[in-house]
Parts: structure tokens; sequence; C-alpha cells
């Protein structure tokens, strides 16, 4: 198959590293493997960028999807409406037992995030607080990549070229767990987090509209896990300040940190809940903002210019919110939540070897979410162990793709024993090989 080096343009990637190394050309995939064109494998260790739940080429959702091509492939969302998106809002919206009842959708997650922060600043603005016009988030947070998503954004890779650009958030420290000091514990590091947002609350909550935090797991900023104390105390700051909280769980939602939504494992719902990635189970771009009834009502009203009137050409796309009802589906025919903490535990416990290496620190896991961080001190070593790590791994069938030095794993729902025992056991080899060069 042809390779194309410069009509296709990567994302994420400085083309010209493709000078020396190859891009894989995929032929086809099969539950948690990816097959190139010369019949090599990969185990996908990282469902494709975090997408995908149920394996490739799963027969439960190409099923449903092609039952859907059948009957409606696409139709407009405004002035109609169909089945397949009707039933998935209403599925979802009974997975927070309703405290989060109305679904507005679009394609991918950096549009969810604008569409959380249109909707907080225009309600307030609907109720009379047009004041209510900054934002924050935390350290390390990434949010998406368009303008507004990186405005919420704090990883200076993607947002210091575009700086002049953005309107700009406010950055409270990070609740990060290895931030504990000897004798402290991760509920420590995250009183004393809340305690800096609070100090910035007092001084201009008047202005804010809303905090977006990831919850449990910042993700892209390497895995960075947190106590769930640290989103009570944000919600119970969020009510007393009168701010809204946006969960951003395009990430972390659909069961990827233990349970469906990652808020519940704080007994907490959000005034805007941010989901993608997986709720298609990694088929079709697809995502949505969660909402209250009293963000909904904010907007209920004869006069148009008090609507919202956001909306993209693919809004509740009727494949892509099949894709979604056949993954929820799984999700309750195969009791995944439950099969997964076996999973989680299996994973765990194959790494675990790992966890005593001398150049492994903070290692760490919550649900299906696996990482550690590589010591490295050599400068030149450590700026290229990321690429070293997907290269090598790739020569041992995985799929690997660290962030900066944390090496992570964040595997589909559909791994058996072989499969997590060949997982540990090459990842183990591709980190012994390249951290000692
Ligand atoms: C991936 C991601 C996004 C952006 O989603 P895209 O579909 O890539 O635009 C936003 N927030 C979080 C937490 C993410 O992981």
């Amino acid at each position: 198959m042809a390779r194309s080096l410069d009509s296709v343009w990567h994302p994420c990637t400085q083309m010209q590293h493709h000078e020396t190394m190859p891009l894989v050309a995929l032929a086809r995939g099969q539950g948690a493997w990816l097959f190139d064109h010369d019949g090599r494998r990969y185990l996908d260790a990282i469902s494709s960028w975090w997408v995908n739940l149920f394996g490739h080429a799963n027969g439960r959702i190409n099923a449903a999807l092609v039952d859907q091509l059948q009957r409606l492939e696409h139709a407009m969302l405004a002035g109609f409406t169909h089945e397949p998106v009707v039933q998935l809002s209403e599925q979802l919206a009974a997975r927070t037992g309703h405290a989060l009842g109305h679904c507005f959708y679009a394609s991918d997650g950096a549009s969810a995030v604008e569409i959380a922060l249109k909707m907080s600043f225009h309600s307030w603005r609907n109720g009379g607080q047009s004041d209510k016009q900054e934002f924050v988030c935390l350290q390390g947070s990434y949010h998406g990549e368009t303008i507004g998503a990186l405005g919420v954004t704090d990883v200076a890779l993607f947002r210091d070229a575009y700086g002049p650009m953005l309107k700009s958030a406010h950055v409270v420290a990070t609740p990060d767990a290895r931030l504990a000091a000897p004798g402290e514990t991760a509920a420590d590091v995250a009183a004393r987090a809340a305690g800096a947002l609070e100090s910035l609350l007092q001084q201009r909550g008047e202005r804010i509209a809303a905090v977006i935090v990831e919850p449990l797991v910042q993700c892209a900023a390497g895995m960075v896990m947190h106590d769930p104390s640290y989103l009570r105390a944000v919600r119970n700051l969020c009510d007393r300040y009168q701010v809204h909280l946006i969960a951003d769980e395009i990430a972390v939602g659909c069961g990827r940190t233990g349970t469906f939504f990652a808020c519940e494992q704080a007994a907490i719902w959000p005034d805007f809940l941010c989901l993608s990635k997986g709720i298609s189970g990694g088929y079709l771009p697809l995502s949505l903002v969660m909402t209250t009834d009293a963000v909904y009502q904010a907007f209920y009203d004869r006069d148009m210019a008090r609507g919202f009137l956001h909306s993209h050409s693919y809004t509740g796309n009727p494949l892509a919110c099949r894709a979604a009802l056949a993954t929820l589906q799984i999700f309750d025919e195969d009791d995944v939540l439950n099969q997964n903490r076996q999973r989680a535990s299996q994973l765990g416990q194959a790494l675990a070897p790992l966890a005593a290496h001398p150049q492994v620190r903070h290692f760490r896991q919550r649900g299906m979410i696996l990482a550690f961080d590589a010591q490295v001190d050599n400068p030149t070593q450590a700026a290229s162990f990321a690429r070293r790590m997907f290269a090598a791994g790739l020569e041992q069938e995985v799929l690997l793709r660290p962030i900066g030095r944390t090496v992570y794993l964040m595997p589909p729902y559909v791994l058996d024993e072989e499969e997590i025992a060949l997982l540990a056991q090459r990842t183990q080899s591709v980190f012994e090989q390249e951290v000692s060069r």
C-alpha cells in the first residue's frame, strides 16, 4: 500500500519525523488487535487514542450499524428527530438518575467543551448575570484544541503557539496525588488544591461562569490521578460561589475509571457533563453535553435570541447514535463494569513487577487506566523516550504511546487473560530496553 508522505497531513505529528519512522499502514482490526498490510499485528493498548471500548470490528456494533444504514443514515436534527437520538438521550439521562436530563449533540470532544462553555456563559446572561464571563481550569488540563477549548487547556506544547489568539482561563492548582509530601495523603493534596480554588472564587467568583475539571484522571496531562474528595470539594465551592461545574468526561467517562461516569465515585453531578471518545464504541465521531433542568430552563422562552442557537451539520447523526446505543447495550448485557473490576485487577497484578523497577516512579491505576513515570536522567534520552517506546513497542507487537515520560495502558474492555499476560510481558520488556539506553 502507498504511504503517501505529504498528501495526508497527520494529526499531532511533526511530519518530518516520518523521514526516519515510516507510517504503519493498517489493513484491518479485530478485537484488541490491529493488522497492517505486511501481516504484522499490534495489540491496541491505548484503545486507538482512548476511543475503542469493545474491540475493533465488534460483531454487535457492526450489526446495529448495518441495520441503521438500511433505515436512516442521516437527517438534520433541527425540526426533525429520530429513534436513535431519543433513545440515547433517555438512556444517558437515566444513568444520571435524570440529574442531567438534557443532551445537546456535536461530533468531537472539543466541540462538546465549546458547547459547555457557551451554554454556561449564555445561561448566566439569560439570568441577568452577564458579568460571568471567565472560566477556571486546572494546571496541566487538556480539553481539546479548537480556540475556545485551548483557552481552558494548560499544555504548553499545544497552546503556546496560539497564545495571542486565545481568551485564557484562570489556571488553578492541580490535585495531582503525586504532589503529596512525605506523610501526606492524596486527600491532603486535594484539600490544598481546593483551597487554592476557593481563594480565586472568593476574589473573582462574581465574574466566573464555570470551573472545568477532568474528573479523577487528567489523562492528557500524563494520566495524573487525584482523590475523589477533590470533586466533592469543587462541587461545594461551585454551589457556594454560584459557579457552574463542567465535568469533561470525554476520556474518563464510559466506564474507563470503574464507574460509568467518573463523577459517580465522588457522588456528585456537575452542571454540564461532556462525553465523546468511547461513547460510540470508537466507531464514529459523536460528542454530547448533558445538563440540568435549571440550565435548560434558562434558555426556554418565546424569544429566539434567548435560545441556544449553536449547531453542527452532523448534530445527532443517527449512525453515530446507533453505535452508541449498541455500546450501552453491551455494558448491560455483559455486565461490563463488574467484568472490568476483575480485568483491571488482573492488569494491575500482571504489571506489578514493574512497580519495583528502580527507574519506575508513581505506579498508579484507576479502573482501566494504568500508568507509571520513567526516571530517565540523560536529557537527550528523556526527550526521545516516548518516540523510542512507541517504535520499540511496534517491534514487539504492542501499540504504546507514552505521554512524555509517562507510560500508560488504557486498553479496550475485551482483553482476555492471555492478552493481559502478553501485554504486561511486552510492556515490561520494551520499557527495560528503552529506559536503560
Ligand atoms: C480527547 C479529549 C478532548 C477533545 O476531544 P476531540 O474529539 O479530540 O476534540 C477533550 N477533553 C478531553 C479530556 C479529552 O481527552
